[in-house]
């Protein structure tokens, strides 16, 4: 599943070829995504100008004027950028083409991704109205962190994976984020104290920044690639990892469910 890192790493391959770009042809293969791609979209983008290509949460918003084209990835989606475009495959479901010849194509086997148009206010979403802060924005601090745990009993890593506590941290990241805190991912979240919140706020934003820098990495082979963007490995401390070593102390690493999510730590570690 696509998380925050691969669609910020997604925003910054595309952004640079549209932004500025007339739409000139909508080519919609097939509709049936996680919601139908609205019947009309070509009528609604021919001839607009994407101003800027933004991310909120795991959702890219294509700005075009005060409309947005909101596309979201799923389980499975990608959107790949071509010059020369080449012959469509199976689950190739959408393509934007732009003034400058640049081709978008939207690719989604399982098809649970989105492409829905949004007039008017875009915090109105209903996909968007409910999201917490982003964690590289400023109001994801420690005095946040703290109010919003101390009215919280569940596991600090569902609440930490809540999207209306903070959005984009799915389970790798928590499970490394918590890791790299030094926190026990069971620990209830209002039995955390300021202080490790704070150490969270900050171990939440290395592990998602490291993940962003190897995504950059791989923008370079970004146009006319067919490569899908998978999971950018990092070398996980506890991810994937149980049984194996902890890269700290040597202890065995851990692994329980919790929400159904596989969750990994080194019991000496992490508190
Ligand atoms: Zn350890």
């Amino acid at each position: 599943m696509p998380e925050l890192p691969e669609v910020e790493t997604t925003r910054r391959g595309v952004a640079p070829h549209v932004e500025r770009q007339k739409v000139t042809a909508v080519r919609v293969y097939d509709r049936r995504l996680r919601w139908p791609v609205p019947a009309d979209l070509s009528q609604r983008l021919v001839g607009r100008t994407v101003d800027q290509v933004d991310r909120r949460s795991k959702y890219l918003l294509f700005r075009l004027g005060a409309d947005t084209l909101i596309i979201h990835f799923g389980m499975t989606g990608s959107l790949q950028v071509f010059k020369k475009l080449p012959p469509k495959r199976p689950h190739d479901h959408i393509d934007l083409e732009f003034g400058n010849g640049i081709v978008l194509r939207y690719h989604d086997p399982r098809r649970f991704g989105a492409m829905l148009w949004f007039p008017g206010a875009l915090p109105n979403h209903p996909l968007l109205a409910s999201l917490g802060p982003e964690p590289f924005a400023r109001e994801f601090d420690a005095d946040y962190l703290y109010q919003a745990m101390r009215k919280r009993s569940a596991a600090i890593k569902l609440a930490l994976m809540d999207s209306r506590v903070v959005v984009g941290v799915g389970n790798i990241y928590a499970n490394e984020s918590l890791f790299r805190a030094g926190i026990r991912p069971t620990r209830a979240a209002n039995r955390v104290s300021r202080t490790r919140l704070a150490r969270l706020v900050e171990a939440t934003r290395e592990t998602l920044t490291d993940a962003i820098a190897k995504g950059g990495s791989t923008l370079r082979d970004y146009v006319d690639s067919r490569g899908e963007p998978g999971y950018f490995q990092l070398d996980y401390y506890v991810y994937g990892r149980e049984r194996e070593p902890c890269r700290v102390c040597g202890a065995r690493i851990r692994c329980l469910r919790l929400g159904g999510r596989s969750t990994t730590f080194c019991p000496t570690c992490q508190k």
